[in-house]
């Protein structure tokens, strides 16, 4: 087997922390015989403190020359006074574009051992695993034109344009159908087709491509009555497929189920699954420094890049175990412990995990 080469991106704020764990875990595994390889990069403040650029051009070939991406978080306050281009977040945006990761997979777990952390009832979340799947390169965000303009009554007004073509639509659709032959075979895809032309279009798209899948069953939502419906049943879902702007809203919906951002992982992907993990949280500059932060979404996004980049599900669920076992033995980082309960640091929930993962081996 050829060995993986992984660029891992510390960030700004707790990412260097956090990524100090992600990295322990990363050497239990090199130590028991995967073949993989690492190297540090620098993306967002960070890069822009050495470079001059939140995503400078040694880290663009970095990242191209790379199999698989690990990065914390970027941003701070730091950096809120920059121009727009050169804030951390333009480098976020500019990885994901440049590498033309379009396929966002977040998924919303509620872990039992936690579940007293959500603020939904116990019975609504116990035992939830969604699925979202945002389209990441295209859609409002993206698209053009976009700026501000005088209209006819002389009145100043801002202005966007949502679009979708056809190949974006039956990629991601593509994504979500496999994605959920592996999972429940079930795809909802969430769109606003009675009022906008760009859903209408990617409605008619995703059946299109569904009928070449049909072992999964498919049905629509409005993104109104899902982001209802998430609060509502959201055991209900297994995958679910939508566009950048509406991923985006539901998915960090869906991350509250779980209790605390701290404990989720995203992957993003391009067509040939080579992509870029991390925590969806943001880098706390709150917490910064303290050995405050949980590590446990990024050590968790070590194992979506071994399940979806690397083809090893194996390894993926021997991390997923691992931290299943810290959370039973009653580990708990600030943010997912409840009154009373010892709370420790990242540093020891990083060592927790790495001698559940051991005793695993
Ligand atoms: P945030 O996610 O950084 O923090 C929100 C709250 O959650 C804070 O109270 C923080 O202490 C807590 N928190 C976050 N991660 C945690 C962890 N691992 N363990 C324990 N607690 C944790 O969001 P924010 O405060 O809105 O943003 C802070 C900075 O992060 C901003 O500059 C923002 O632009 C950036 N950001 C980056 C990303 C990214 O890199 N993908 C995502 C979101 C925000």
């Amino acid at each position: 087997m050829t060995t993986k080469k992984i660029l891992i991106l510390t960030g700004d704020g707790i990412g260097p922390e956090i990524m100090g764990e992600a990295v322990k875990v990363l050497e239990v595994l090199k130590a028991g015989g995967e073949a993989i390889e690492w190297r540090f990069g620098l993306l967002g403040g960070a890069a822009y403190d050495a470079e001059g650029h939140p995503y400078p051009p040694s880290t663009q070939k970095a990242a191209r020359e790379a199999d698989a991406i690990l990065l914390a978080a970027v941003g701070g306050p730091k950096y809120d006074e920059l121009p727009r281009e050169l804030r951390p977040e333009r480098g976020l945006l500019g990885i994901r574009k440049d590498l033309n990761l379009f396929a966002n997979f977040r998924p919303a777990l509620a872990f039992e051992e936690l579940a007293d952390a959500s603020s939904l009832k116990k019975e609504v979340i116990a035992g939830l695993d969604i699925l979202i799947l945002r389209e990441l390169t295209g859609d409002i965000y993206f698209g053009q034109p976009r700026g501000r303009r005088t209209n006819a009554d002389g009145q100043l007004e801002g202005y966007d344009t949502m679009h979708y073509s056809v190949p974006e639509i039956e990629r991601i659709a593509r994504v979500a159908f496999e994605a959920a032959r592996k999972r429940h075979k079930r795809v909802c895809s969430v769109d606003k087709e009675n009022v906008l032309e760009t859903s209408r279009l990617w409605r008619e798209v995703v059946i299109r491509i569904g009928q070449e899948y049909p072992d999964v069953e498919l049905t629509h939502m409005y993104v109104d009555n899902a982001a209802m419906q998430l609060l509502k049943r959201p055991k209900q879902f297994d995958v679910i497929v939508t566009g950048n702007i509406f991923g985006d809203i539901l998915s960090d919906e869906a991350s509250m189920l779980a209790g605390s951002i701290g404990m989720l992982p995203s992957a993003s992907l391009d067509a040939n699954n080579k992509g870029m993990y991390e925590p969806i949280h943001g880098s706390a500059p709150d917490i910064a420094g303290q050995n405050k932060a949980n590590p446990l979404a990024t050590i968790l996004s070590v194992g979506m890049m071994f399940r979806y980049s690397f083809g090893r599900g194996d390894v993926a669920d021997r991390i997923d175990a691992a931290v299943k076992q810290v959370l039973r033995d009653g580990y708990r980082t600030g943010d997912i412990a409840q009154p009373g309960e010892k709370v420790i640091g990242t540093r020891e929930m990083g060592d927790a995990v790495v001698a559940a993962l051991k005793r695993l081996a």
